[in-house]
């Protein structure tokens, strides 16, 4: 496996990043996970601008412009000859003595790493997945796509420890935002689709905005509105969202079967919206 770091091309398990690295200190940066399929990235400028925007929030200037970093990542892609999988890019602050405060004059990082996954799931009832809720301890900026991702870490580990696919997070006034890596939408007890609306709580999904356009052009309704947890229990669908979800339909949550237990109607077209979506990105 090659890994590109700062510049070079280097075997991975040679590549490496300096100790006073501030990601590694702080998690003082930002990261992209884009999906590939058969060979291509799937809604590239979706990840890119989303990347630009949460380098701009944190005020880390970008190590290249947008098609030279494209550049990198389909290099880095095809030395690894990832056909199905993902390709990975974190950008940080820097390497600086250990100070808190931003140091004046250094250039950020990049590393980029590609690897392969598995292959694109055309089976939903194989692809429903199970989660669990758990509190939201994360920042007042989930909106920005750091690397700092403990709170998100725990929750994941606690959903694996309890045998599931997501651990769902569940904020202080009883909202659910979205999960420890994925956008969460549900179909609620009267039949609404709907997902959390965008702000500094959830991360806006870039997956999440392929699906709303998919949902515009085949004129299906849904309502940019978070659900109560009590809603959320009584939803008859649930699905995730991510690069890496795709659409995944969650067929029991705390153990307790949503709607009947597997993957509703609504849940199984956006599923087929979203995998014609993925192979049209591919065929592009
Ligand atoms: N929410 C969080 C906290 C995430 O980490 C992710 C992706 O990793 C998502 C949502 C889904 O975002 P995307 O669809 O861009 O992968």
């Amino acid at each position: 496996r090659i890994a590109y770091v700062n510049g070079r091309y280097v075997p991975h398990n040679e590549a490496a990043v300096s100790i006073e690295d501030r990601g590694y200190q702080f998690g003082d940066g930002i990261y992209e996970v884009i999906h590939i399929h058969e060979g291509r990235f799937v809604d590239t400028d979706l990840h890119l601008s989303r990347l630009a925007r949460s380098l701009r929030e944190v005020s880390i200037a970008p190590p290249m412009n947008d098609a030279a970093l494209l550049v990198v990542l389909r290099e880095v892609v095809r030395r690894n000859r990832v056909n199905e999988g993902i390709v990975y890019m974190q950008i940080t602050r820097g390497v600086a003595r250990r100070d808190h405060a931003f140091p004046k004059g250094i250039a950020p990082a990049l590393v980029v790493t590609a690897r392969h996954g598995t292959a694109f799931p055309r089976d939903i009832k194989a692809w429903a997945g199970t989660a669990i809720t758990v509190p939201d301890i994360r920042w007042g900026r989930c909106d920005i796509k750091t690397v700092n991702l403990l709170p998100n870490c725990l929750a994941k580990q606690k959903a694996r420890e309890a045998g599931t696919y997501e651990a769902i997070l569940i904020d202080g006034s009883g909202g659910v935002t979205e999960g420890s890596s994925t956008t969460v939408w549900a179909v609620d007890a009267n039949g609404v689709l709907r997902t959390r609306h965008l702000d500094d709580h959830i991360l806006p999904g870039c997956t999440r905005a392929a699906l709303s356009a998919l949902l515009a052009d085949n004129a299906i309704a849904f309502e940019e509105r978070g659900l109560t947890e009590a809603e959320f229990r009584a939803a008859r669908e649930v699905f995730l969202t991510s690069a890496t979800s795709y659409v995944k339909p969650i067929v029991r949550v705390d153990g307790v079967a949503v709607g009947d237990g597997a993957p509703g109607p609504i849940t199984t077209r956006l599923f087929g919206l979203f995998a014609r979506h993925a192979d049209g990105a591919a065929h592009n």
